[in-house]
């Protein structure tokens, strides 16, 4: 690694000395949220006072906040995505995975080129137009080659309507060199979550493979961006250790990213831990998360870092998902299968863990219209090179809202006009006209026009 990148350093003590002393204090925790109410974020001192909070009154006080917070930054958008499972192969032992290495019960599979393409296909005829490509960390005999050639795949299929637009990627940490040829197949964000911050819960659940290196994983993000790419995620496995432990460190993670590179991360996951065959310590998780802490973890995360993106799959109940929505998650998947081939065939023997929602996109686009919410399958900003600092610049000051309405405004009409149900179809024609009309009249001509070329015929037109 270059001289000017310093490795990632998580300060354990000074984390326990933080919540050692952590006691709920009704007082700081109304400054601290009348200062979150600012949107220019928080601490990490002034996110543990949120986390002390237990009492139901301040509980309520922290999400009103929080659904504030969150209405003002990103409006009614939301970002729908879908993972794409190329290969289960994988020479790690996590103990929390079904793809681990020692385990028997699942089939492993690397599709080839013409099933990538096939399940893309599947993908949009959905009406996808991002997806999350995920991959255990071995490849079949091409190598990491095997994944650039995924990555081209899905980009080269093309429908009369639709496409994937944006690849994101989740797999396994690479060296310099190696990000630079992932960045030059236009891949969006690259993703990698450090499972736990705790070095001694790390060592126990990752018994073998490169995985066990716990540097060579926390400085993956440091990697990726020395190499150029600058929309990165990070993330949790919630369930492996003290979610508190776990916030602090992510938020040190953050703050050492900003201060190398000048901008932190793109988007936070907050996966919990699901029940995976094979993976024992999935049914049982050391340090479960309950359901009120996740509500919790998800306001303050929307409260300390307002402009990083909040992602939530489908390993989360649909109940769950509608709730942690206006709380601060601004980009969910829909209609997810977590094993390779499973769009065209399930197969929960492939599986990596098992899904909490299991709807289908459209089922899942009118529940969220249902809701006031518009499902956006907008990819303009990385198109138009609005990533990394840039979008931050844009984000900050509250500009990035004028592109990113219109744009969710007429992928929806996009997806409304060839994919959705007619049930789907009515509500959501019935939304885009309700917020038509709410808007100012420069953005509503703005839009206007955009969505009549969307009904006129015209696709992937945006701002
Ligand atoms: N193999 C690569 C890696 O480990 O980073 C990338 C793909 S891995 C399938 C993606 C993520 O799935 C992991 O980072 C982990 O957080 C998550 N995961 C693994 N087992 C899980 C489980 N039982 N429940 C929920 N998420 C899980
Ligand atoms: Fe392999 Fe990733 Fe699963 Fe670990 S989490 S066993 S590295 S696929």
């Amino acid at each position: 690694m270059a001289e000017t990148t310093p490795n990632i350093i998580i300060d354990e003590s000074k984390i326990m000395s933080t919540l050692e002393a952590i006691s709920e204090d009704a007082v700081r925790v109304r400054e601290v949220l009348a200062k979150a109410s600012e949107m220019k974020g928080l601490d990490a001192v002034e996110a543990t006072a949120l986390m002390s909070i237990e009492s139901p009154e301040l509980l309520e006080e922290l999400f009103q906040t929080a659904r504030r917070v969150k209405d003002e930054i990103y409006g009614k958008r939301l970002v729908l995505f879908a993972p794409l499972y190329v290969s289960n192969l994988c020479a790690n032992d996590c103990t929390y995975c079904a793809f681990r290495k020692g385990n028997p019960a699942v089939h492993r599979r690397a599709l080839n080129q013409e099933e990538v393409a096939q399940e893309t296909q599947l993908l949009i005829d959905q009406g996808h137009k991002r997806v999350l490509l995920v991959a255990g960390e071995a490849y079949p005999k091409a190598g990491l080659k095997y994944i650039f050639d995924c990555i081209e795949t899905v980009y080269d299929v093309k429908s009369e309507w639709g496409e994937i637009r944006r690849v994101n990627v989740n797999i396994a940490p690479l060296e310099v060199d190696e990000f630079r040829a992932l960045k030059a197949c236009k891949i969006g964000t690259y993703q990698v979550f450090q499972e736990t911050y705790h070095k001694e819960t790390y060592s126990n659940v990752h018994l073998s493979g490169k995985k066990r290196d716990f540097d060579w994983r926390i400085n993956a993000i440091n990697r990726a961006m020395e190499a150029g790419i600058d929309d990165v995620g990070i993330g949790v496995l919630f369930g492996l250790y003290d979610w508190r432990f776990e916030t602090l460190a992510l938020l040190q993670h953050i703050t050492q990213l900003e201060q190398h590179f000048g901008v932190g991360c793109h988007t936070i996951s907050v996966p919990r831990i699901e029940p995976a065959v094979g993976a024992e310590i999935s049914e049982h998780p050391p340090m479960p998360m309950n359901d009120v802490d996740f509500r919790k973890l998800v306001a303050i995360l929307r409260l300390t870092v307002p402009y990083t993106g909040l992602i939530m799959s489908t390993r989360e109940d649909p109940e769950m998902r509608r709730e942690t929505l206006s709380l601060g998650v601004s980009q969910i998947s829909a209609g997810s299968r977590t094993n390779p081939g499973g769009y065209g065939e399930e197969d929960y023997e492939m599986s990596q863990f098992s899904l909490g929602d299991h709807r289908s996109v459209d089922e899942v686009v009118r529940d969220i219209t249902s809701m006031g919410y518009i499902p956006s399958f907008c990819t303009g900003c990385y198109r138009m090179g609005r990533t990394g600092q840039d979008f931050m610049e844009l984000a900050k000051p509250g500009l990035i809202k004028h592109y990113c309405e219109v744009n969710a405004m007429s992928t929806f009409v996009e997806f409304l006009e060839h994919y959705a149900s007619p049930e789907t179809k009515t509500a959501g024609d019935t939304l885009v006209n309700e917020i038509l009309t709410e808007m100012t009249p420069e953005r509503r001509s703005r839009t206007e026009s955009l969505v009549t070329k969307v009904r006129d015929g015209e696709h992937d037109v945006y701002v």
